[in-house]
């Protein structure tokens, strides 16, 4: 088909086989990703069992409720509102053609690189204004709560380099788009080989050069501690060189751990604060949690289905901002201009939002399988209960949150889900003990002969009674999502 002519401004349009192509290589992307997820998920978060029933209070004392609900009433308006400033404001920049007029303001005109730089620049500054009265806010009600222990310096210190980090990450994904535009009508095929190739380079490297600009890493120093975390990696056969200590003390009281980069730059990572508050065994359980992470190898499978998840992006972004009513709107030539950066970032922001509960999905049924991998190395179920319990009272985190904010933001199961995943973990323990016991348990307990029997197959029942109720709760949270 003959090239269509020049689109607003002097760009070129797509021809049908440009879009044509595009499209196949959207929906390949598509059913790709879509096969890996469904197949690589662990969506049964408990094999073999079920979940018990949910204890929305997660066994949490009512005045440590009652803080956790102040807090969170205090901090999750002011949180949403800052999400839809944030998307409003760039959404309004790069859709409407005042962001690409602004761009057209920006010195360096005779550089596209140059003002493609800028351009990121001040579209996430922009964004950054709107939204940092409220993050302000939510930094105040963090000291008033004692969660935060940051002076206001280091917190503004933080705002900045995160800021530095963001324009870092998205320049790069703008220039290359604006750079390849450049170069190739059809620049999306290398763009989305480039991508993918970024998504892995980016979260092999980002232990060793973006999280030490938040917090320094030290090696846990040689004691009892260490020698059993060592010992409990070994028995779990997972190779990890060391576990490093963050001193996230200098900024909150919140407790973590987590695990991150993969191959070289594979580490487990404990905050401060969780050495200090919590005891040697509730440690050692969150550690075998990161371990079935490692284990699993979730980082790096995480970041391949993310870089495969970048080639969707990049067709779906040349797709967008290939069309002549988006360039008509938003007011720039094409991708080869440096105005449809403002566009660029709003896709981003846009995208990030509305692909959020999908994400979280996955993620939460990635996070339960590390929980099950926790209880089967340490088997201790007690402590895994007042590890999530200490958690949730030290993050102020909701045991049970309201279900849309649980859908759209939960990474992790709730303090409930996770209390109840153990209790459903051991009525399996319990269950597989008493079929070993078989033929006997089953007599001792028609004949109702007090003892060993009898308590087993009376705690069996009420896992059963659970199990129901735990049914009605995931159909209620798939409601939600369809
Ligand atoms: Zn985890």
């Amino acid at each position: 088909m003959a090239r269509l002519p020049p689109g607003p401004r002097g760009g070129v349009q797509l021809t049908f086989g440009d879009r044509r192509q595009l499209v196949v290589l959207l929906v390949l992307v598509a059913v790709a990703f879509g096969l890996i997820v469904a197949l690589t998920t662990p969506w049964q978060w408990l094999p073999g069992g079920e979940l018990a029933a949910v204890d929305p209070t997660a066994g949490l004392q009512p005045e440590q409720l009652e803080r956790i609900s102040d807090y969170r009433a205090n901090v999750v308006p002011v949180g949403l509102l800052s999400t839809l400033a944030g998307l409003l404001a760039v959404g309004f920049l790069g859709f409407s053609g005042y962001g690409s007029r602004l761009v057209r303001r920006l010195p360096g005109r005779q550089h596209w690189w140059i003002q493609g730089t800028l351009a990121v620049a001040a579209g996430v500054l922009i964004g950054r204004l709107v939204t940092l009265p409220f993050a302000i806010r939510v930094e105040q009600v963090r000291h008033r709560f004692g969660l935060s222990t940051q002076p206001w310096a280091d917190w503004a210190s933080d705002v900045a380099t995160s800021y530095a980090v963001s324009v870092v990450i998205l320049g790069i994904g703008a220039l290359l788009i604006v750079g390849l535009a450049r170069r190739t009508r059809r620049w999306w095929l290398p763009a989305s080989v480039l991508a993918a190739a970024l998504v892995i380079a980016g979260s092999f490297v980002y232990p060793v050069l973006v999280e030490p600009l938040f917090a320094r890493f030290t090696p846990m120093p040689a004691g009892e501690l260490r020698t059993s975390l060592v010992e409990l990696a070994a028995r779990d056969d997972v190779r990890v060189d060391e576990v490093l200590v963050a001193d996230a003390s200098q900024r909150t009281t919140a407790l973590n751990a987590y695990v991150s980069g993969f191959g070289a730059t594979k580490r487990i990572v404990v905050y401060d604060t969780l050495l200090a508050q919590a005891s040697a065994e509730e440690v050692r359980l969150i550690v075998a949690h990161e371990l079935g992470h490692a284990d699993n190898r979730d980082v790096l499978q995480g970041t391949l289905i993310g870089a495969l998840g970048a080639v969707g992006v990049v067709a779906l972004f040349a797709l967008i901002l290939e069309s002549g009513s988006m360039r008509r709107t938003a007011g720039y030539a094409g991708p080869r201009d440096a105005a449809v950066v403002p566009a660029v970032l709003a896709l981003v922001a846009v995208g990030s939002f509305f692909v959020s509960p999908l994400q979280n999905l996955i993620s939460r049924a990635v996070e339960a399988r590390a929980d099950v991998h926790a209880l089967e190395l340490t088997r201790d179920v007690g402590t895994f209960k007042s590890a999530q319990r200490r958690l949730a009272v030290a993050n102020l985190s909701a045991p049970d949150p309201n279900q849309l904010l649980y859908v759209w933001y939960a990474s992790h199961p709730t303090v409930a889900q996770r209390i109840a995943l153990a209790e459903g973990w051991s009525a399996i323990q319990q269950r597989s003990r008493l079929g070993a016991g078989g033929a006997r348990v089953g007599r001792l307990a028609r004949v109702g002969v007090a003892g060993v029997g009898e308590q087993v197959v009376g705690q069996s029942a009420q896992g059963e009674d659970r199990e129901h109720d735990d049914r009605r709760d995931q159909c209620g949270e798939k409601s939600v999502l369809s």
